[in-house]
């Protein structure tokens, strides 16, 4: 009966974003995602989604 704890789910997500372009996952802080500091190593895109389905 585990419980899905919702916080545990966001520390776990929260510092990943999956590239759009290559589905390439990276970590980082969302701060340096939105700002566009992140790029991803294969595709050299800044587009990321978070992990969470849509
Ligand atoms: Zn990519």
């Amino acid at each position: 009966m585990a419980t899905k704890i919702p916080e545990a789910n966001n520390r776990m997500f929260k510092n990943a974003f999956i590239c759009k372009n290559c589905n390439t996952k990276i970590r980082a802080s969302p701060l340096k995602i939105l700002s566009k500091k992140v790029k991803c190593r294969k595709c050299k895109k800044t587009a990321f989604r978070t992990i969470k389905k849509k």
